[in-house]
C-alpha cells in the first residue's frame, strides 16, 4: 500500500522509551504518492489517488500514522525489529503542524490509516 511519510525530527519522542524519533511516520492523506514531508510542509493534492478525494474545506485533518522506534534499546523492540506504533498526524490549514503519540482505544478497532477528524 502506498503512503506518505512525515519526518518529525526532534519534535516527536517515542512513548515507549522517550527517545527522539529520527525515522519517519507513515500516513495516508493528500495525494498518496510516497511523498516525503517535513514538519510544517503543505500537503500536496495533485495525483491520481487522493485521500480524502479532495482537500477538506478548512484543510484540517487528524489521521492515524505509523512508526517504528529507532532506538534498539526501546521496549517496543522484539528480537531484532521494533513493533509498529501509532501516531496522530495533525494537519491544520493544509500544513502538517503536529505529530503526537496516539493511544489506541482499548475498546475500538482503528481502521488502517484512519482519519479521526476532518474539517
Ligand atoms: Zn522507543
Amino acid at each position: 500500500m502506498n503512503f506518505n511519510t512525515v519526518h518529525p525530527a526532534l519534535e516527536f519522542v517515542c512513548p515507549c522509551c522517550g527517545e527522539k524519533l529520527t525515522s519517519g511516520v507513515g500516513f495516508c492523506v493528500g495525494a498518496v504518492l510516497r511523498h516525503n514531508y517535513q514538519m510544517r510542509d503543505e500537503l500536496i493534492w495533485q495525483g491520481a489517488e487522493c485521500r480524502p478525494q479532495s482537500q477538506p474545506r478548512l484543510g484540517n485533518i487528524k489521521t492515524v500514522g505509523y512508526f517504528n522506534c529507532d532506538n534498539p534499546a526501546c521496549s517496543s523492540w522484539t528480537d531484532c525489529f521494533p513493533e509498529v506504533q501509532y501516531a496522530l498526524v495533525i494537519v491544520e490549514d493544509n500544513r502538517i503542524t503536529g505529530v503526537e503519540s496516539f493511544a489506541v482505544p482499548a475498546d475500538a478497532e482503528v481502521a488502517e490509516f484512519a482519519i479521526i477528524e476532518m474539517a
